[in-house]
């Protein structure tokens, strides 16, 4: 075999060498004139040269396609969770301008010089205090009964002027009165403290904090007017409902954690757990002179207390 005919053979098989799929004579064949041919060495280091380009090429291609995909995925985790806080937030914000709406009425109730509250509260479950408000133009007037099956009893009834360092206290019952006057009293007799609204922490962190805090959703049942009811939601242990009145922003109804249990009669067996709960009636421009004035205390045994010494 002369050379040039040697080298076209070899230069024939150098792909299938390359790709190694010659039969063992054809590769030592191969081999030996390779270590013996520069010009054919040259041209299988072409070859070499040219599959490791496009092998590269491949490579490069396919990593272009994994980058355009991650970057897809990434693009949708984004759109992902940007669609579901956005969803939070649009909930989010609805509650929070229905704190805001509902603690700005509550704030204005509060401004009046004329305000009736009465707060009925389950004591035992049996029993139940109602605690009647009446303030007028800084006069004030609070008196407690204790309703229960036994009837009505005055538990007593309490008479202050805002900022004034004097309590009036009449026990009905006994025809007691007790007359505390001292700074203790006078710090009970500021204006918010007297005044039977609660419109305390209704600032703006509060109202973020609320929104946050409480489900809030609407209902009539049985007042014939809309209320909203807020539950917590983190606190699944919690039974707190709070209802508030969407006229002037003021609480309907509190049911709270306590809970009042009834035993079977001489057992520690439990017959019943009673959830106690308070309900509240405000009314505005209906307190009169009247409500808020001191009675006669003549018929009483008056005592007077103080505790600054
Ligand atoms: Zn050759």
């Amino acid at each position: 075999m002369d050379k040039k005919t040697e080298c076209e053979i070899v230069q024939d098989l150098l792909f299938g060498y390359s790709d190694d799929v010659l039969n063992a004579e054809s590769k030592k064949l191969v081999e030996k004139h390779l270590l013996e041919c520069k010009e054919c060495q040259e041209k299988f280091n072409e070859i070499q040269k040219d599959i490791e380009n496009h092998e590269n090429n491949q490579k490069k291609q396919i990593d272009y396609l994994k980058k355009i995909r991650r970057r897809n995925a990434i693009k949708t985790i984004l759109i992902s969770v940007g669609i579901v806080f956005l969803i939070f937030f649009v909930f989010y914000l609805r509650k929070f301008l229905i704190v805001n709406d509902f603690m700005n009425k509550a704030k204005e109730s509060a401004k009046s010089n004329n305000i009736y509250r009465e707060v009925s509260k389950m004591v035992t479950d049996d029993s139940v205090a109602i605690t009647k408000e009446w303030y007028k133009d800084g006069k004030y007037k609070l008196q407690t009964d204790i309703y229960s099956e036994k009837g009505v009893e005055n538990f007593m009834t309490v008479y202050a002027t805002v900022n004034s360092d004097e309590r009036i206290t009449i026990f009905e019952n006994s025809k007691e009165v007790k007359i505390q006057k001292d700074e203790y009293v006078k710090m009970q007799n500021e204006e918010k403290k007297l005044k039977p609204v609660d419109s305390k922490n209704y600032n703006f962190i509060n109202k973020l904090k609320i929104a946050f805090e409480y489900s809030i959703h609407t209902s009539t049942y049985h007042i014939g007017r809309e209320y909203y009811v807020m539950n917590k939601i983190f606190d699944k242990n919690s039974n707190d409902e709070v209802w508030i009145d969407k006229n002037n922003g003021l609480a309907l109804r509190k049911i709270g954690n306590e809970v009042a249990i009834k035993f079977f009669e001489g057992t520690d067996v439990i017959k019943e757990e009673i959830q106690l709960k308070s309900e509240y009636k405000h009314e505005f421009d209906t307190v009169t002179d009247e409500d808020v004035a001191v009675p006669d205390l003549t018929d009483y045994k008056i005592e007077y207390v103080s505790i600054d010494s």
